[in-house]
């Protein structure tokens, strides 16, 4: 974002506007965290602000700042098809292209709103007035954080700002250790410490509120892992059956295709989900080093991401999609045994 549309956007916001900031579908504490951030900064503004995610999210998130103001798009859909109508600006947060957000997409690809996105995935989308992308970003968070300084008003973050900040950062870097994380992550979330968010309140809000059959989940998934040695990768499904069997809710898988990239030689790991109410099976993918599941994702299973994370879905049977990832791993054989 250069200088003009910084003073452009200054200007835009210098007087009360009618603004919405929707992230993508089933938000992550990323896209969770960085619409509350912003949420808190706009409306010392003035602005009417509303957040409207698509759909619901996860119980741990239900604690950040500003959480139960949140307008969920497929529960609500009159009330927030209403004030995306009647929106001057919308803030387009931690997605790419409309469609990631769902039946979101028609509504918001008619507006006349003034867009402005703030996003780190790959090949975004040319929808936006104003576009601050960069893919070398930890997460939106940061971008954020970034955007706000660039405005000259770091020192409008206060508590709360900096406690939905720290979150998103910290969920998108797996607790600051992804390849994303950098010195300037670090000064960041220092500043952000500083400013009064409470680091390891936040950890433990997010991470140590497993429920008992979450963890049989987890060992139900730890289970199923399979590897396939020579071709440094390992995978887990969980069918609709063992989802049941343990009550899953929402992110309660969320992490897991973690432990298989954890195991040692291992450079690509996939989970398999399946979603008898959607009709899909949730693929997510995780790499170490230059392979890129981005791409594997885009070309074969509907999605994409960051080189290191992406996601994706199928339309076929569990057993199906996991047949066609085996099938395809041939052709990557040269990229994972490269170094
Ligand atoms: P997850 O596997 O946790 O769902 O997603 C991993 C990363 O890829 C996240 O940053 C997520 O936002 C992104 N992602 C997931 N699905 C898609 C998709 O369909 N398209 C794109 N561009 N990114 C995705
Ligand atoms: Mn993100």
């Amino acid at each position: 974002m250069n200088k003009e549309e910084i003073e452009r956007i200054k200007q835009l916001l210098s007087t009360p506007k009618k603004i919405i900031i929707v992230p993508h579908r089933n938000p992550d504490g990323d896209a969770i965290g960085s619409i509350l951030g912003l949420y808190h900064y706009l409306l010392n503004g003035q602005h009417k602000v509303s957040p409207i995610t698509p759909n619901n999210y996860p119980n741990f998130l239900k604690w950040i700042p500003g959480e139960n103001t949140i307008l969920k798009h497929d529960s609500q859909t009159e009330l927030c098809e209403k004030l995306i109508n009647e929106a001057d600006i919308i803030f387009t947060l931690d997605f790419n292209a409309f469609h990631r957000t769902g039946k979101m997409e028609p509504i918001l690809s008619k507006s006349n709103a003034i867009k402005i996105m703030i996003d780190h995935h790959q090949a975004p989308d040319d929808y936006a007035t104003y576009m601050y992308s960069d893919v070398k970003m930890s997460s939106t968070c940061e971008m954020v954080y970034h955007f706000i300084s660039m405005l000259g008003n770091l020192n409008k973050i206060e508590a709360k700002i900096a406690t939905c900040l720290y979150t998103g950062i910290m969920t998108d870097t797996g607790s600051f250790r992804f390849a994303s994380t950098t010195t300037t992550t670090h000064k960041v979330v220092a500043d952000l410490i500083e400013r009064g968010a409470n680091n390891s309140e936040i950890h433990n809000s997010v991470y140590d509120t497993n429920s008992y059959s979450r963890i049989q989940l987890l060992g139900c998934a730890l289970n199923n892992l399979k590897i396939i040695p020579e071709l440094k990768t390992s995978y887990i499904t969980l069918s609709q059956e063992e989802l049941n069997k343990y009550n899953y809710t929402k992110g309660d898988t969320e992490g897991v295709v973690n432990y298989g990239l954890s195991l040692d030689g291992i450079k690509l790991a996939a989970i398999f989900i399946e979603d008898k109410n959607e009709g899909i099976i949730k693929i997510s993918l995780r790499s170490k080093g230059v392979f890129s599941v981005n791409e594997m994702s885009r070309k074969h299973f509907n999605g994409g991401g960051h080189t290191n994370a992406a996601g994706g879905k199928s339309y076929s049977s569990l057993q199906e999609t996991v047949e066609k990832f085996i099938s395809i791993l041939p052709t990557y054989k040269k990229a994972l045994n490269d170094e």
